[in-house]
């Protein structure tokens, strides 16, 4: 069995969800409610593979919200993570995704030596926070759009916002060593973080947001942001390719340009439908066989049986770890979206 830990994109997103769902009560609540409430199994399903294997697995709302980054609620922000993985583990679930930000709070403030919740010891080996499937994913979605917009990756200069994160840096390393782009702009905040990936990689130029973006013909956003940046098209270098795989997205809204493509990253479509509700509430355009690419590698590794922390720990990923988990990718039915938002 396999599991998803998840969480809604901001505090208005989670009332219109509680509404849906038929929680009105809870609809009319404001943020103090959402601190408190205690995650819930919200669903279980079935997920079916083209091999003909079947798996069951659930869905575990952490009731966690991007608005408790704030520095004032980064312990209720803790607490629902690890209260969410104990709920995880209570139910037995041999491997669990750290969707979003579950994951990156995991990293962010060292949980791992958080294990003793309550009752409940967490085997850290029952969770993966699906960066490599979520990396190679992008990765595939830059060389499949690339060729579908006829641009040349030889050629084209490559801005990775959010570079120096778990998913941004295995990205670089993939355009790196596979692919082979003509240049690769790295952007983040933190200045020693940059030089090390630079580095490490033998290349990329450091560069601010607004220097890299008119030049780059694609731009993969990857950052780490709880709210998303409002951009006027006419920043951007045109045609180009603009490739979002943050959760909240980072492109605040939508970028309507005849020659700006924008791709949802990180997302990938089943072959066969899944009977779920949780993909219509993230607001996927085909929930039925549209999820998280970090979704999908709990899946992979329940199909594989390889239970086990696949994805761990802060920039470890492989360029022959997304090679195995894309491996298994195709094996089972998963594609990358190729859809344009726009
Ligand atoms: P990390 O925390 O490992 O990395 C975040 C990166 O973003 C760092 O390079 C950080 O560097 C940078 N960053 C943060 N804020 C800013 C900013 N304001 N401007 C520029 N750079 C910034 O995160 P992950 O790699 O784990 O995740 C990245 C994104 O992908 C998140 O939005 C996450 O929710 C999403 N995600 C999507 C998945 C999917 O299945 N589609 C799966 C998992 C995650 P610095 O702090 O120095 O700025």
């Amino acid at each position: 069995m396999f599991g998803l830990i998840g969480h809604l994109t901001n505090l208005e997103h989670a009332i219109r969800v509680a509404e849906k769902l038929g929680y009105s009560q809870y609809a009319n609540e404001g943020f103090e409610f959402w601190c408190s409430a205690p995650p819930v199994l919200l669903e279980r399903f079935e997920v079916k593979s083209v091999t003909g294997e079947v798996i069951q697995g659930c869905y575990i709302e952490s009731c966690f919200l991007p608005e408790m980054l704030d520095s004032r609620r980064i312990k209720t922000a803790i607490r629902k993570i690890l209260n969410a993985m104990a709920l995880a583990q209570k139910h037995n679930i041999h491997i669990t995704a750290l969707g979003g930000f579950s994951s990156i709070i995991f990293e962010e403030f060292n949980l791992k030596e958080n294990k003793q919740v309550r009752n409940v010891e967490l085997d850290f080996q029952r969770f993966t926070t699906g960066n490599t499937h979520t990396a190679y994913i992008i990765c595939r979605q830059i060389e499949l759009a690339s060729a579908k917009l006829g641009i040349d990756l030889d050629k084209a200069t490559v801005a990775v916002c959010g570079a120096t994160g778990d998913i941004g840096s295995a990205v670089c390393r993939w355009l790196n060593q596979k692919t082979q782009v003509g240049d690769l702009l790295l952007i983040a905040r933190n200045r020693e973080r940059l030089e090390n990936l630079q580095s490490d990689l033998g290349r990329g130029k450091i560069m601010s947001l607004d220097t890299a973006l008119p030049l780059a013909d694609i731009v993969v956003w990857v950052a780490s942001m709880p709210k998303g940046l409002q951009l006027s098209p006419d920043i951007f270098k045109k045609p180009c390719l603009l490739i979002d795989g943050g959760y909240p997205k980072n492109l605040a809204s939508k970028i309507e340009h005849p020659d700006i493509k924008v791709l949802n990253g990180g997302i990938v479509e089943h072959s066969l439908d899944i009977n779920w509700t949780i993909m219509e509430i993230v607001e996927m355009e085909i929930p039925s066989r549209q999820m998280f690419a970090c979704f999908a590698e709990a899946m992979l590794l329940d199909f594989e049986k390889w239970h086990t922390n696949f994805s761990w720990g802060r920039n470890q990923i492989t360029v022959e770890k997304m090679e195995k988990i894309g491996k298994a990718s195709l094996k089972h039915g998963f594609q990358p979206l190729l859809t344009f938002a726009s």
